[in-house]
């Protein structure tokens, strides 16, 4: 179901709305009673897409900093104890 997104301009409340693409445009607003709603309109997808998508990103970028972390850190890890290893060797063969 797509979800509509409407802004009442006699109180500037926006609201969403699941409605089918047949139904009937919302007139009233639920917040102040006036039938002063408009629907945003083209912005009811790119206001979803893009909260979505700040979602997205903010996930994408947490994820993306966590993983470069955790990537540093395995790295880093990998490359101590291959230091360590071959210190030991040669400690060892030394
Ligand atoms: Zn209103």
């Amino acid at each position: 179901m797509p979800t509509y997104d409407y802004e009442c301009d006699a109180c500037k409340h926006t609201f969403e709305m699941f409605q089918t693409i047949t139904a009937s445009h919302i007139r009233k607003c639920p917040e102040c009673g006036k039938l002063k709603v408009k629907r945003l309109i083209g912005a009811g997808s790119t206001v979803i897409f893009k909260g979505s998508g700040f979602y997205q990103t903010d996930y994408r970028s947490e994820e993306y900093k966590s993983r470069q972390k955790a990537e540093k850190s395995s790295t880093a890890e990998k490359k101590d104890s291959k230091a360590k290893k071959k210190e030991t060797k040669k400690n060892v063969k030394d």
